[in-house]
């Protein structure tokens, strides 16, 4: 069996309980060196097979993991964040899928969380915004058109941009021109959970320059919107007046 395990965004401990339970039974695992702290890799059994996927093709990665998983060993891929965000696992899967090899997916905090939880912040606030667009600027992976930062920006909403911290200037120009005010809230969330985690708190027209006094050009995410001022309505859920299916009013 193989297992696609997300080891969460950074700090050793914020793997699931069920990534660190396949990580000690692994006999091989293949995890991404670039981002996966490899701290992690210490939970990993006397003469488990490990190999850094940083630079490995699909091809070498399927190479390792298939006849490992045929010879009925225990293989865990091991991606950053939560697997199912930019981390190139349909490819995989769809391979092991086209040989008829079982795997299994184990979630992971993504790293779009533990920057909330550096921001001590929450995405949706009521009244300002109660929608997260996940996104990021197109590099030499594109996006589409009609999910352009532009357009995107449209919405107003809370917005969060990954593998965008070396194009700021262009980040902020797009999120301008799609309708954030310059003087929006924004922060860059450097290595979130990391020892070395870093949070800039600055505004949309001054990401680049922001990153640039602080040296941060990888391993960040951007954070856009009003979820990040000061202004808010308190929830209907625990306002005293309101009823819901677990609590009368009680005024
Ligand atoms: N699957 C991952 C994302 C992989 S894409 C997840 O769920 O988090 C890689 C990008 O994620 C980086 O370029 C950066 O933008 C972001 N990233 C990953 N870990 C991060 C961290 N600890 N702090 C800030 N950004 C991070």
């Amino acid at each position: 069996m193989i297992h696609f395990v997300g080891a969460g965004p950074g700090a050793e401990d914020l793997i699931t309980v069920r990534g660190e339970t396949l990580l000690k039974r692994a006999d091989v695992v293949v995890y991404a060196g670039s981002l996966v702290n490899p701290a992690h890799l210490a939970r990993t059994k006397a003469g488990c097979d490990i190999h850094d996927s940083a630079s490995m093709t699909l091809e070498q990665v399927m190479d390792v993991m298939i006849p490992a998983a045929k010879a009925g060993k225990t293989v865990v891929r091991l991606h950053t964040g939560d697997p199912s965000i930019y981390g190139a696992i349909r490819e995989q899967m769809d391979w092991l899928d086209a040989q008829g090899i079982d795997y299994e997916v184990c979630p992971g905090v993504s790293s779009f969380c533990g920057a909330a939880a550096a921001l001590r912040a929450e995405y949706t606030l009521p009244d300002v915004s109660q929608t997260v667009i996940l996104s990021r600027m197109a590099g030499r992976t594109p996006v589409p058109e009609r999910e352009s930062i532009r357009s995107l920006a449209a919405h107003g909403s809370t917005m969060v941009l990954f593998l965008s911290s070396g194009m700021l200037g262009k980040l902020s120009a797009e999120l301008i021109a799609g309708g954030y005010a310059p003087e929006t809230p924004a922060a860059i969330v450097y290595k979130a959970t990391w020892p070395d985690e870093k949070v800039i708190r600055t505004t949309v027209a001054g990401l680049e320059q922001a990153a640039k006094e602080n040296g941060i050009t990888k391993t960040a995410l951007i954070t856009v919107g009003g979820f990040l001022g000061d202004s808010y309505e308190r929830s209907k859920l625990y306002d005293p007046s309101f009823t819901h299916g677990c609590r009368e009013a009680s005024r």
